[in-house]
């Protein structure tokens, strides 16, 4: 069996690597040119009750320990002041230590077998493949109109009406025959071979082992104009997955919130303010609608989120070119906020970056589709406000490389068992960010956070 994998983000990486360390054949196909085409900016907090658990599936925890950035679980929750509501150290007791997001991607690419990733490949679309198992042909009729097919004894079978309107149907032999008719009105019905389906008189005469669909193999295209047919596809492929829509019809929403990222180089030499007011690990200077999330980084440098209540439209309207007027824009929406909050902006390196916060409904899931599915935020986007997008992204991977390992041959029941447990994990972990998004920006900022890190202190 091969798997192959869109996407060499946390997700597809852990997922080949346990595949591969269980010498199950997979490759990835990665949209960005090399490893080195993005900087991976920004910490990462790696959960003992997940993100942990899909690195030790994939045998990597004494480089994640080799990585983690001590003093990283600090906290600092401040008002729009500069007043402080709460504070702690970082014990290393909280199962949560701190990495580098490139640095966590970097141990999981050493882990590949070279050549496992073929980089600059973004893919374009992915369509279901018909393929008849046995090639029977046979001709029947719908509602008087002939129509042909092509299928499989007890498999799959696809029905193409001749007369200009197209028709198709997937069932079994003797069993469930499932039509959708594409032409403006849409029917959909069931029946047996010879039988009717929804009263509408269809016959399933002539097509031999009823009408159907294909065994789950899909066709990869690329942006470079060549396809790739898959036996098990994953999407690995993040937000704007070009796999989901072969599962579910979701796309992701926009949640309300906009980011601007700021970084402050070497913050201890050249920027002592901001490096005071983000402390040794993590700061939320949160009021309601607006507020600054910030991690210090391994390397002395701070990153911070300028994060906002907005329309969809807002942060579109920004010249982020113009780095000065975009710093100017961004005070004025804090306007009355202390000086040294402000420094966050005013001082920071480089160019602004933005950010919308987009999220998949809480909940989301498909029905079983053989072949195909996916881990991640491809599966499950979710705001960043439980800190939990990319834990789950790592034993998503990992746990579906486990049930492919578990099930050799069956894929179907590989993937049935993986989004069983998935889809459970990834809506509590959805529920858990609106909630957080609603305690870190909502009315009763900074109070209902200050009060969540002291309770879970006791
Ligand atoms: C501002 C912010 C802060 C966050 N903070 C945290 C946090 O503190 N803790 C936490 O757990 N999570 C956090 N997250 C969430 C976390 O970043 C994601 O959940 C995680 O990266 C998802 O991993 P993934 O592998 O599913 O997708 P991604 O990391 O998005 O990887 C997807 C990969 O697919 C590739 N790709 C995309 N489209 C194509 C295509 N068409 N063809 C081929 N390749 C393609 C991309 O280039 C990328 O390499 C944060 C997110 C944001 C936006």
């Amino acid at each position: 069996m091969k798997v192959t994998i869109i996407g060499a983000g946390l997700g597809g990486l852990t997922l080949a690597r346990v595949l591969s360390l269980h010498g199950v054949d997979v490759e990835i196909f990665e949209a960005e040119a090399s490893a080195a085409a993005r900087t991976q900016g920004g910490m990462l907090d790696i959960h003992e009750e997940n993100g942990q658990v899909g690195l030790r599936a994939a045998e990597l925890m004494d480089e994640f320990r080799a990585i983690i950035h001590r003093g990283g679980q600090s906290v600092r929750v401040l008002d729009k002041d500069n007043s402080l509501l709460f504070a702690e150290g970082d014990d290393e007791t909280r199962g949560r230590p701190e990495v580098d997001r490139g640095e966590l991607r970097r141990i999981l690419l050493e882990s590949l077998p070279e050549g496992t990733i073929r980089w600059g490949m973004k893919v374009t679309g992915v369509r279901p493949l018909i393929e008849p198992a046995h090639g029977v042909e046979g001709s029947g009729e719908i509602e008087g109109r002939e129509v042909e097919g092509r299928g499989a004894e007890g498999g799959a079978v696809e029905g193409r009406e001749v007369e200009g309107r197209e028709v198709e149907g997937r069932g079994a032999e003797g069993g469930a025959v499932e039509g959708r008719e594409v032409e403006g009105r849409e029917v959909e019905g069931r029946g047996a071979e010879g039988g009717e389906v929804d009263g509408r008189g269809v016959e399933g005469r002539g097509v031999q082992g009823g009408a159907v669909e294909g065994r789950g193999r899909y066709e990869v295209e690329f942006a470079d104009g060549t396809s790739v047919t898959t036996e098990v596809l994953v999407g690995a492929d993040g937000a704007w997955s070009r796999v989901r829509p072969v599962v579910s019809g979701a796309l992701p929403a926009y949640a309300g919130i906009s980011f601007v990222e700021i970084d402050h180089r070497d913050a201890d030499a050249e920027h002592p303010g901001p490096s005071r007011v983000v402390g040794d690990g993590m700061l939320f200077a949160v009021a309601p609608g607006q507020g600054f999330l910030a991690h210090r980084e391994p390397d002395g440098s701070l990153h911070v989120y300028a994060a906002l209540s907005k329309p969809a439209g807002w942060i579109g309207q920004i010249d982020f070119a113009d780095t000065a007027g975009a710093k100017k824009l961004l005070a004025d929406e804090f306007a009355g906020w202390a000086p040294e909050l402000l420094a966050l902006i005013a001082e920071g390196d480089g160019e602004l970056v933005p950010r919308t916060i987009h999220t998949l409904p809480t909940g989301h899931r498909w029905d079983p589709a053989p072949g195909v599915t996916l881990v991640g935020d491809a599966a499950h986007l979710m705001s960043p406000f439980a800190g939990e997008g990319a834990n789950l992204a790592l034993l998503d991977g990992a746990r579906l490389g486990e049930a492919i390992v578990a099930h050799p041959g069956d894929a179907g029941a590989a993937l049935a068992a993986y989004e069983e447990e998935m889809f459970a994990r990834s809506e509590r972990a959805a529920a858990d960010a609106v909630a957080g998004l609603a305690m870190v920006l909502g009315p009763d900022a900074p109070h209902g956070l200050a009060g969540f890190f002291a309770a879970a202190g006791e």
